[in-house]
């Protein structure tokens, strides 16, 4: 080869080369915007109690959705009916999937009021669980919702009896903790998570808290706001409106 063409093939060479590396310099900063982006959200839950009807639905399609155990003491989210006496104590039972609530409701002999509450992990953005896990397996996200990572969970409960919320329980087949995440893998495909979707009162909403257009920033607007038991700091992120001050 002469040094003329050894010449032409050198520069065509770093012509070729220098196209793809602009490429892929920009496919990297789409990359990078793309994830600042995703990290500049952060997921929050509305509930509002007075619509919620006790027809647990969206117990049943949670379950269905994240190969949560069939017996009724385990699950992700669960729904309280409140009975309030005339005198005493609130009596709190869960209503168990795939019965109506008037199959099972309590006499309501002296009772002055009653209403549903449905329930879940809040999300918290001082989560007790993430605190005391010995492995680093229960973690928050950037935009915001506590996983477990299934892989490094080494079972020991911790985390399960740190959680005043009662979110979280000991999956029967994998020996992991397990615990709503919002349908984290759902939210990722631009999907409402299971039970928003399968609401027939539109009891549950999901949103970015901080974008003026969600859903979460009208509910928020919208309503009184209330999180369960705020006394404890954990800053909640399911956020409740037409909560009766008997709820705990
Ligand atoms: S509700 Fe419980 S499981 Fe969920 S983040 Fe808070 S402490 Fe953790
Ligand atoms: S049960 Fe798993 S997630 Fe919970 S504290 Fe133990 S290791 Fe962490």
């Amino acid at each position: 080869m002469d040094r003329r063409s050894f010449l032409k093939k050198i520069l065509s060479f770093l012509a070729v080369s220098g196209a793809a590396m602009g490429g892929f310099l920009k496919a990297g900063s789409a990359g990078a915007q793309a994830t600042e982006e995703h990290a500049r959200k952060l997921w929050g839950f509305g509930v509002s109690s007075d619509k919620c009807i006790g027809c647990a639905r969206c117990v049943i399609a949670c379950k269905s959705e994240n190969n949560v155990p069939k017996e009724p003491f385990f699950y992700r989210t669960w729904v309280e009916r409140y009975m309030i006496p005339m005198e005493g104590e609130a009596v709190v039972t869960n209503i168990h999937m795939g019965l109506a609530p008037e199959a099972e409701a309590p006499s309501t002999k002296g009772i002055l009021r009653s209403f549903f509450v449905p329930k879940l992990c809040n999300q918290c953005a001082h989560p007790p669980c993430v605190q005391v896990c010995p492995v680093g397996a229960t973690f928050s996200t950037d935009d915001g919702v506590v996983l477990v990572n299934d892989k490094t969970c080494i079972g020991c409960r911790y985390c399960i009896q740190a959680c005043p919320y009662g979110a979280r329980y000991l999956h029967p087949k994998t020996h992991t903790a397990d615990k709503c995440t919002f349908c984290y893998h759902r939210l990722n495909r631009d999907l409402l998570p299971a039970c928003v979707e399968v609401c027939p009162t539109q009891a549950r909403v999901i949103g970015d808290l901080h974008s003026p257009a969600s859903p979460m920033t009208r509910f928020k607007r919208m309503n009184k706001i209330f999180v369960l038991k705020s006394n404890l700091n954990t800053e909640p992120k399911v956020l409740y409106a037409h909560i009766d001050g008997e709820v705990r």
